[in-house]
């Protein structure tokens, strides 16, 4: 444990965006000003530290931020970061800057590559998990989650009132990469008759199977598909259910939609509290470490190793959830 020398923190955003983010570099950023240390920022991820484009961040700069979706300090890829190369030039400009410290908003990809500049002898970091998948290892929850559950949720309940209206059934595809997190939740909230997740993989033959014998007949339904790596993989169910049932299925692809808007009260709170909790764990001499959540306590865990893949269901989460779902 490296003790309190810290004087000068950067914060950035990386990889993808996650409503919450804001609330979470706002955090981070006061509770750093008010520690007495001096805090940059600069845009675009990992980009941005080739780039140089590093600015004294304040708190002017971050009003009104609290209630907006994505990152005032946009993010993405760069792919050259994976290069150790590209990383000294990096390091080599903090040094200039004289940043002793770093925190990163993103996800397991994005603290390897922090968790790795720290190993070269860059600055500590620490990682605040942004991710609307819920899907980094170690963490039992990721800022933009709820928020964008609640979308999910919402377009899910105006589905319905159109899907009643004409007798329709929808699949409706919501994001999760390669876990069904969102999906579960959207779905038991949405009264969806079926929920098909990466973790529970079952044939189209099945689901027809299981469609044509259902325990009620419903003239109108929503069945959630977890988009499970394979965007607008929807479309092909819907045909593959129409050729072996005739069963006609309208598909709707929530998409992108689920990454905007205004974070709800309970990820501008994670997002709060995560951003508070790594500046005093900073202070305290912690680093390469990622903020996590785990029975509600927001603790502190290694860096997830992005090569060990996404957090999914456990086998007996399943069984809880199959049960709780068949029987409602
Ligand atoms: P996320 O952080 O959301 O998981 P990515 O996996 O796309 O998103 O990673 C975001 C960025 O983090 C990459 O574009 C790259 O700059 C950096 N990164 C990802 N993996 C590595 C790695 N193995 N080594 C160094 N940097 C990495």
């Amino acid at each position: 444990m490296k003790k309190n020398k810290l004087k000068k923190l950067l914060i950035i955003t990386s990889g993808g965006d996650a409503p919450g983010m804001n609330a979470a570099l706002r955090a981070v950023l006061r509770t750093a000003l008010s520690e007495g240390l001096e805090v940059f920022a600069c845009e675009n991820g990992y980009q941005g530290l080739i780039d140089e484009n590093f600015f004294s961040f304040s708190s002017r700069q971050v009003a009104n931020c609290l209630q907006r979706g994505g990152t005032i300090l946009k993010t993405g890829r760069y792919e050259a970061f994976k290069e150790k190369a590209t990383r000294d030039r990096c390091r080599a400009s903090l040094e200039k800057l004289g940043i002793d410290a770093m925190v990163v908003l993103g996800g397991d990809g994005s603290f390897k590559g922090a968790s790795l500049l720290e190993s070269e002898g860059g600055p500590r970091t620490i990682g605040i998990p942004c991710t609307i998948d819920n899907d980094i290892i170690g963490t039992e929850y990721t800022i933009g989650f709820d928020t964008a559950s609640n979308t999910a949720l919402e377009a899910i309940d105006r589905l319905r009132d159109t899907a009643f209206s004409l007798n329709n059934h929808f699949l409706v595809e919501v994001m999760g990469r390669a876990a069904g997190f969102l999906a579960v939740d959207v779905g038991i909230a949405g009264g969806a008759e079926f929920i098909l997740i990466p973790e529970a993989p079952i044939t189209t033959a099945s689901l027809v199977h299981q469609l044509q014998h259902r325990k009620r007949e419903k003239l109108a339904s929503i069945i959630v598909v977890a988009e499970a790596g394979h965007p607008g993989r929807s479309m092909i169910l819907a045909e593959e259910i129409m050729s072996l049932s005739g069963l006609a299925y309208k598909t709707c692809i929530l998409g992108h939609a689920q990454r905007g808007g205004a974070p709800t009260v309970k990820d501008r709170k994670t997002a709060a509290l995560m951003g508070y909790y790594a500046v005093k764990h900073l202070l305290a001499g912690h680093s390469q470490q990622m903020i996590a959540l785990k029975d509600e306590k927001i603790i502190m865990v290694p860096f997830p190793d992005p090569a060990l893949g996404a957090r999914c269901f456990a086998e007996q989460e399943l069984l809880a959830i199959n049960r709780l779902i068949c029987e409602i």
